[in-house]
């Protein structure tokens, strides 16, 4: 079969359109940030041979349910902002091992760097997510600024948090019914992190990172996008509310949330809301 030029290949130009737009939002600094999106075989097949393997690389973890599974990821230390410029050498695709403790190396990274220094992180959720839906296809961190802001401020409960989140824009609720997950701050790239972040997963779409940023799950690019710039935008809202200082007058009710949630049939985080009558302790 002749393959296609694999720069004009849909998850390359989504990847590439991706990242451009985190650095445009100010949210991918310098090499802040890693994406990693779940492609189909059938899509692959398309554009690259995957039957070459580059080279092949021992995880320090094991991902057996993500096993033959590939992903196009970015690379380590690679900037956002450059991303769009040579695909071939800041992304990668990998594959990963049928005892799912090694990863193949298909495509990418030219320069012979390494994927982003999250990947357990992302793989570990990437298993969680799958579990939960098989749809899901895409991981995405990124240093959402107002986000990051709000964990200086604001309680780190995190059915507190959701609920802040909920109540600054209506359709908070409809967007994340399953809420934020909120981990202790952490050091980033280490495999602790991602077990704790995968742990959180298994309940929500989004996970906080205090002091450091944001991921986010999606079935799409889109998906995984939109779920962190909605969550992004509640807390810029959040914080232009803190800084005027002022008392809040109005609030969309805990009883209006409920109420939203009836009419888009989205089922709230347990524990968040109060059902009519039920009183706060
Ligand atoms: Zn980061």
């Amino acid at each position: 079969m002749k393959l296609h030029e694999i720069s004009q290949a849909p998850f390359i130009r989504e990847m590439c359109e991706a990242t451009s737009q985190l650095w445009v939002y100010g949210w991918a600094e310098r090499n802040g940030g890693n994406i990693s999106y779940r492609l189909p075989q059938e899509e692959v097949r398309y554009y690259l041979n995957t039957d070459q393997i580059k080279k092949t690389v021992a995880l320090d973890f094991t991902v057996k349910s993500l096993a033959g599974e590939l992903f196009l990821v970015s690379g380590s230390g690679k900037y956002f902002k450059n991303i769009y410029k040579n695909p071939a050498d800041s992304l990668a695709i990998i594959r990963i091992n049928a005892k799912g403790d090694k990863y193949e190396l298909l495509w990418g990274l030219e320069g012979g760097d390494l994927p982003t220094s999250e990947l357990a992180s992302h793989l570990q959720c990437h298993a969680v997510r799958l579990a939960q839906d098989p749809a899901h296809r895409v991981i995405l961190h990124t240093h959402a600024t107002a986000i990051s802001a709000m964990t200086f401020i604001h309680d780190l409960d995190e059915l507190k948090f959701t609920k802040t989140l909920w109540q600054m824009i209506t359709e908070c609720l409809v967007v994340f019914p399953d809420g934020v997950s909120v981990v202790p701050w952490m050091v980033a790239g280490t495999r602790q992190l991602g077990t704790a972040s995968a742990e959180k997963m298994q309940h929500a779409r989004i996970v906080v990172w205090p002091h450091h940023g944001i991921m986010g799950a999606g079935q799409t690019m889109d998906d995984a996008f939109g779920l962190v710039e909605t969550a992004e935008k509640a807390a810029k809202i959040y914080l232009e509310i803190s800084s005027t200082r002022q008392e809040i007058k109005q609030r969309i009710s805990d009883q209006q949330l409920l109420d939203l949630a009836k009419k888009f049939h989205v089922k709230p985080k347990a524990g968040v809301l109060l059902e009519e009558g039920e009183q706060n302790d």
